[in-house]
């Protein structure tokens, strides 16, 4: 069981992050926010997925206008992503969203800051800043050089954490000058070990609640690496409160792949199978990674959880199933199937993959 750190809880919408809130998933439409239609349909499937918050990019007056209507239409609470103009913002705040992405250093007049802060209080909505990489670079891009020439990787990276902390203090001075703690923080790398090393100390320094990312992850082939490599070390010390995966591809994959690393660490309860396979090796006598992507699609009809071992040979399958509630065990020409570990019926390789869908469904409906 994880121990988290407990933060200051704020509200998205219906959704707690924060305080002893589980932790939350967050995705991205990838849409272009003024098309309300796509936009909304993208929403819809990522909330389907199991996302709980949703960003809409705001660049545009464009984009703010058409807010309403797709906060009419959203299943879930919306958090509009603002960069450079406050009045975005404001707008934003204006249509009714449910927290605003923004990060102070971006907007040029710090009276412009205080207005948005200002509306949001008044409506009480949270606001997210973050620093990353890229904007500390930007800003001490001199220093930050000069420690890249000493070729010191360690020490590049706690002075790159250092200033992480010092920009988000400078954020957090200007919150608390207006009265305004309804913050979420976020510290980004691309770099998974920057990442681990800027969470660990903005979770030591501030009570806010922190929104766990990688940024530039990539698609998903490489970035699910990086993302479970920074954001599972962090979960597992109890640092984070919500969390968006990030890839170049489908938002929709962020979300299940979030689903996953949650329930992988026990933070969340599982609402539907969970897929063991064996790795394969020379003793395999069936195309176990075909069998295996077959029974995948096949298990997305049952809503329950229930752990589906498929394993490629009948001599150690079974051994190696061990705590799957149904398990199969594929031989030459015909597969066993075994219910809690006890051998139930053998069925000819054609009827493997429906005898295992079958068996699997009256498991999951004796425990209704
Ligand atoms: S279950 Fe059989 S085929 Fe699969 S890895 Fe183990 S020994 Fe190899």
């Amino acid at each position: 069981m994880i121990a988290r750190k407990t933060t200051r809880q704020v509200l998205v919408g219906d959704v707690p992050i924060g305080g002893n809130a589980p932790v939350s998933i967050q995705s991205m439409t990838s849409t272009r926010t003024s098309e309300v239609d796509a936009t909304v349909r993208q929403i819809h499937r990522l909330a389907e997925a199991g996302c709980q918050v949703v960003r809409v990019a705001v660049p545009t007056r464009q984009d703010t206008e058409v807010l309403p209507a797709i906060l009419n239409q959203s299943p879930v609470p919306i958090v509009a992503d603002v960069h450079f103009h406050y009045l975005r913002a404001l707008e934003a705040v204006e249509a009714g969203v449910h927290k605003i992405r923004l990060n102070p250093g971006n907007i040029k007049e710090r009276s412009q800051v205080d207005r948005v802060i200002a509306a949001c209080k008044e409506r009480g909505i949270p606001i997210r800043v973050g620093v990353n990489e890229g904007s500390v670079v930007e800003r001490h891009a001199g220093d930050v050089r000069s420690r890249q020439k000493r070729r010191l990787a360690s020490d590049f990276r706690s002075g790159m954490v250092a200033l992480m902390v010092q920009m988000l203090e400078e954020y957090m001075r200007i919150f608390e000058e207006n009265d305004f703690a309804d913050v979420v923080l976020a510290a980004k790398s691309s770099n998974a070990t920057l990442a681990i090393e800027a969470y660990r100390a903005i979770s030591e320094r501030f009570h806010q609640p922190l929104h766990l990312g990688v940024t530039h992850a990539g698609p998903p082939e490489t970035g699910r690496i990086r993302s479970v490599a920074a954001l599972g070390s962090l979960l597992a010390m109890g640092i984070g409160d919500t969390l968006r995966i990030s890839y170049a591809a489908d938002p929709v994959l962020e979300v299940e792949d979030a689903k996953e690393l949650l329930c992988c660490l026990g933070l969340r309860e599982r609402t539907g199978p969970e897929l063991i396979a064996c790795p394969t090796c020379g003793r395999a006598e069936i195309d176990l990674v075909k069998l295996t992507a077959d029974v995948r699609a096949k298990l997305a009809a049952i809503k329950s959880p229930v752990k589906v071992a498929v394993m490629g040979c009948v001599v150690n399958g079974p051994g190696e199933a061990e705590g799957a509630d149904v398990a199969l065990c594929a031989g030459k020409g015909k597969g066993i199937i075994y219910v809690k570990g006890e051998q139930t019926h053998t069925v000819p390789e054609a009827e493997m993959l429906e005898a295992l869908f079958e068996e699997t469904l009256a498991f999951t409906k004796r425990l209704e």
